[in-house]
């Protein structure tokens, strides 16, 4: 069986089991591992560089960091040697976005490779209580990722914060990980617990939930670095979604004391946790060299919304505003993908790119050819960043939370909120300063146009937002903070 064909075969053999088509062969699916052909390394060594097989794959999620928190992306003040060498050795992003502006319904794009309110995925699960509905998280139909990686023989482990639903039929161990270390909920302290925590709220191996003695940033790099050595043979894909540094900011003395001139507690504790997740990095990218799959595997670390404004520590500069906002603050973040002798290391690739992409890049990389079926709204990264495609990877992005919205085409940006409405020139105006509405209507009609096609397209939310929302002025408008 040739490579491509394989690859074709695997991936409607996961249809089967899921339930979409029936192949009558699927039961030799899951013993599959990809090897391609000859001829077809040689078509991917045109494209991606020297590849010698299915590569492992290492995404790393920071959870509220802001823009400029890192050394590469401008920070003054926080080391991040361990993310600055990734850089180094790899494409750093400008304008990556993610498509959302807070944590769940970001996620359930990225793991997704689709607009997530195609299936309702509109808002946050909400805390607590509520999250726990039956209802609220991924819905079982949608076939993510991990489950591609997984059904085409890759080692799949998660380790950190899941957020896209608590209930059994939600869990991670139903949905692509072979592995899962972590928790369900939206947020965790990062210490030992010392009261009894609600189902959905403990940190859990699998099913099994457990009393975590180490500092939770330190435990999740600690239980990557293990899996990366127990399948290090074999192809691996490890995604750690860190709960650093979203809320309660909490470090441990460890961190804190590399920053002991800095006064503000809340600052010095945040720095902390940067440079906890910092170290992480390394440890995972330090796994990777001892276990010599450094040279075989793709890394990417990003973030899964921009860093909030309410907590006065983290810093999206020179983006305008955070968390919450459909304003650039709240939805372009970091990016970095490194996989040495592929991917030029030390690029920087300029054009918009979207959380979306990575479902398509990754299986691109893993040689699966995905079923017609399956309809994504990312694509594959890979020609765009070798230059074989020179246009941006997208005609124009989209986002919707509630009564805003937003849509990027080109260089221009459009923020919706209620009535009123926003238009910049993001190449002359990264800040979002300067509202081109009125001066630009041509531009501005054309925007809206994009973005009421696309909204026919998407469904309507499949539960609200939190109640009790916030409203902030933002230019005298009032703007409605939906989660
Ligand atoms: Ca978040």
């Amino acid at each position: 069986m040739t490579f491509r064909y394989r690859a074709l075969f695997v991936g409607c053999s996961l249809l089967f089991v899921l339930g979409f088509v029936s192949l009558g062969q699927a039961q030799e699916g899951a013993k599959l591992y990809i090897t391609p052909s000859k001829k077809e390394m040689e078509v991917k060594g045109r494209l991606l560089g020297k590849i010698k097989g299915p590569p492992n794959v290492v995404l790393i999620l920071a959870d509220d960091l802001g823009y400029a928190d890192t050394g590469v992306y401008g920070s003054n003040s926080i080391p991040t040697p361990h993310i600055d060498a990734l850089a180094k050795r790899g494409v750093r992003f400008t304008d990556a976005y993610v498509t959302a502006g807070t944590c769940s319904p970001s996620r359930a794009g990225l793991l997704s490779g689709r607009y997530q309110q195609r299936f309702g995925f509109e808002f946050n699960t909400a805390g607590a209580a509520i999250t726990h509905r039956e209802s609220r998280g991924l819905d079982p139909a949608v076939i993510t990722f991990p489950e591609v990686l997984q059904h085409t023989g890759y080692a799949t482990g998660m380790f950190g914060k899941w957020h896209l639903g608590t209930r059994s039929h939600f869990h991670p161990n139903t949905r692509g990980f072979d592995e899962f270390f972590g928790f369900l909920a939206g947020a965790h302290g990062y210490f030992p617990v010392k009261k009894e925590e609600r189902v959905y709220s403990t940190v859990m191996r699998n099913k099994t939930h457990l009393k975590e003695p180490e500092y939770l940033t330190d435990a999740f790099a600690r239980e990557t670095v293990r899996f990366i050595h127990k399948n290090k043979d074999k192809p691996f894909f490890a995604y750690v979604p860190f709960n650093a540094v979203h809320t309660p900011i909490e470090a441990s003395k460890k961190y804190l004391d590399r920053f002991l001139d800095v006064k503000n507690p809340q600052q010095k504790t945040y720095n902390a946790m940067v440079s906890a997740l910092d170290d992480a990095v390394g440890a995972i990218v330090a796994a990777l060299k001892e276990t010599q799959t450094e040279k075989n595997t793709l890394v990417i670390f990003m973030n899964d919304n921009g860093g909030p404004v309410y907590t006065r520590v983290q810093s999206n500069a020179p983006l305008r505003l955070g968390k919450l906002f459909l304003f650039e603050g709240g939805i372009r973040v970091p990016m970095i993908m490194s996989w040495p002798g592929v991917l030029e290391a030390g690029s920087i690739y300029r054009q918009p790119v979207s959380s979306l992409d990575i479902y398509p890049t990754l299986c691109a990389a893993a040689g699966v050819v995905l079923p017609p079926g399956l309809k994504l709204d990312g694509v594959n990264l890979f020609p765009h960043l070798n230059g074989e495609i020179k246009t941006a990877p997208h005609e124009a992005l989209f986002w919707s939370n509630g009564p805003n919205t937003a849509v990027r085409l080109g260089q221009w940006k459009m923020v919706q909120a209620h009535d009123h409405v926003w238009l910049f020139d993001l190449e002359n105006d990264i800040g979002e300063t300067k509202n081109l509405a009125l001066a630009k209507p041509e531009i501005l009609k054309t925007l809206q146009a994009k973005l009421k096609q696309w909204q026919g397209q998407m469904k309507p939310p499949a539960w609200p937002s939190k109640p009790n929302r916030r409203k902030v002025k933002v230019d005298g408008a009032i703007y409605e903070l939906n989660i």
